[in-house]
């Protein structure tokens, strides 16, 4: 569905991203885990768009989207979901309206039905009765389930999701990654930046290590955190600090 082939991205002097290679099958759940500063959330904006890279391609659904038209890339992005850290929602909407929002000015769907699918999302990332709250009303973990419930709501083909549960209470750390992991399991194509190995481990289908801007080391999670499967030095190391 999405492959990323020599992705070179700068910051005026900074290379951050130095040659990234990445593949994402229909269905997959790739988890991409590596220290901070490492180029994950540079990579994910590349992917979608948002950031100009410098040298690479990056084919979606079949074709080289940095090599299409400006115009384009709107439409590319619809088909994909994007959850931040930090939510992102708008405070003075309701978690319904935050939902239908985009559906009703951006793809001109009917306000009513689009607040209707709201609902049936939310039923999805299991807040039934939240349609009325305003996101101050909400905790972290139930602001980001309608952060998620908001991406759905324009039917993407592929969820990037960027450090999703750390700016949360512990607490709710397990209500979001259940969502993702549930998401996931029904075979919705994700992406997802965490330092959550216990999601990694459950959830992925492959594990991506990336450290100083490129891929380090790529494997399923059953190999990629078994103590005894031989891994680069610094995978190994950034393991052993987790523990
Ligand atoms: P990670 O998500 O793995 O922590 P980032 O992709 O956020 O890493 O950042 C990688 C490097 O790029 C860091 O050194 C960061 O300071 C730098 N960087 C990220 N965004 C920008 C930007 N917009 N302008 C300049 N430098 C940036
Ligand atoms: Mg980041």
């Amino acid at each position: 569905m999405l492959k990323a082939e020599a992705i070179h991205k700068s910051y005026g002097p900074l290379a951050v991203l130095r040659g990234v290679d990445l593949s994402v099958g229909r269905g997959e759940c790739l988890c991409i885990v590596g220290p901070s500063g490492s180029g994950k959330s540079t990579l994910l904006r590349c992917l979608n768009l948002l950031e100009p890279v410098q040298d690479g391609r990056v084919t979606f659904e079949g074709r080289d989207i940095l090599q299409s038209r400006r115009a384009e890339a709107p439409g590319i992005r619809q088909r994909i979901g994007m959850v931040f850290q930090n939510f992102e929602l708008f405070r003075h909407l309701s978690a319904r309206d935050n939902i239908a929002l985009a559906p009703i000015r951006v793809k001109g769907e009917d306000p009513a039905n689009a607040r209707a699918r709201a609902e049936v999302l939310l039923r999805k990332v299991h807040l039934p009765d939240k349609g009325d709250s305003y996101p101050d009303e909400l905790s972290g973990g139930q602001q980001q389930r309608v952060a998620i419930a908001r991406a759905l709501a324009m039917d993407p083909v592929l969820m990037l999701y960027d450090e999703p549960t750390s700016a949360l209470d512990p607490e709710t750390v397990g209500e979001v990654l259940q969502v993702m992991q549930e998401l996931a399991e029904e075979g919705m194509t994700s992406v997802v930046v965490t330092h959550e190995m216990g999601f990694a481990r459950r959830a992925a289908t492959r594990v991506i290590f990336m450290d100083g801007g490129v891929v380090v080391h790529a494997a399923p999670p059953a190999a990629f955190f078994d103590p005894a499967a031989p891994k680069p030095e610094r995978l190994a190391r950034f393991l052993g600090r987790l523990e």
